[in-house]
């Protein structure tokens, strides 16, 4: 599903740059269930990007679903995330002025018809334990309930990878525990893969498969993270 070589990736901060990810490599395979830990600022949010293509490498490849992501333009990578991928946020990013079925209707293929499109959503509202908030504003809903129509967004169109950066991060613990099942449930009874970069260890514990950034990434110290002889790491060629 994912195969990422030589991934370096840093930023320019006052005229210096940062390194900020250095991963050697990592595969993910279809259908893996895979939670990311680690300190903030430790690139978890960068990382996403770059297997989205809303970012860029600085070096390195990756493949997603055998598709050459690195050697894209941004209309390309556009095409491909739209096609290949749901991607679920800490804040759920929902339009504050469309209701709960409208949200999701955006993320739709518009060649369906509005019928059909209807009914899957209605499905879909019921499935996530939601089905009398169609008509719902985001401002009527709870958070937990916020965060399950922007689940059901991210995975309406069945992308075969999901991305979920912090998803419980905004969430209290009961509800981040139901929201955390949620997601390991739905993308695994579609044989989804699903990656989540998370601080809830609670929600990595649910995964089959947990690691911490660290073991990816050789880069140990960030901008936000200076202190200490051993702070900020320099590049040469920066
Ligand atoms: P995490 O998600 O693990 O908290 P991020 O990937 O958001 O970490 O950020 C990693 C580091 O990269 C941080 O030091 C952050 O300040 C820096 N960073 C992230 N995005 C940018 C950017 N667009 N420009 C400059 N620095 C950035
Ligand atoms: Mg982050």
């Amino acid at each position: 599903m994912l195969q990422i070589s030589g991934l370096s990736k840093s930023f320019r901060i006052d005229g210096r740059s940062l390194p900020i990810l250095d991963i050697p490599s990592w595969q993910v395979e279809k259908g893996e269930k895979v939670a990311i830990t680690g300190p903030s600022g430790s690139g978890k949010s960068t990382l996403l990007h770059l297997i989205s293509g809303i970012a860029v490498p600085d070096k390195g490849e990756i493949y997603l679903e055998g598709q050459p992501l690195h050697q894209m333009t941004e209309s390309q990578r556009d095409r491909l995330r739209s096609r290949s991928i749901g991607y679920v946020l800490q804040d759920f990013h929902l339009i504050p002025s469309l209701t709960a079925s409208q949200n999701i209707e955006i993320a739709m293929n518009a060649s369906m018809p509005a019928k059909q499109r209807k009914t899957l959503i209605s499905e879909w509202l019921e499935r996530v334990g939601l089905p009398d908030r169609a008509k719902h504003m985001p401002s009527q809903l709870s958070r937990g309930q916020q965060q399950r129509v922007a689940i059901v967004r991210a995975l309406v169109n069945n992308p075969p990878l999901v991305l979920a950066d912090e998803p419980t991060g905004s969430l209290d613990w009961e509800t981040a525990d139901e929201i955390s099942r949620l997601l390991l449930d739905l993308s695994s009874s579609r044989q989804q893969t699903l990656i989540v970069v998370t601080h809830d260890l609670n929600m990595a514990e649910r995964f089959p498969k947990c690691l911490d950034i660290r073991e990816l990434n050789r880069v140990r110290k960030h901008a936000e993270h200076p202190a200490g002889r051993e702070g900020v790491q320099e590049v040469s060629n920066g």
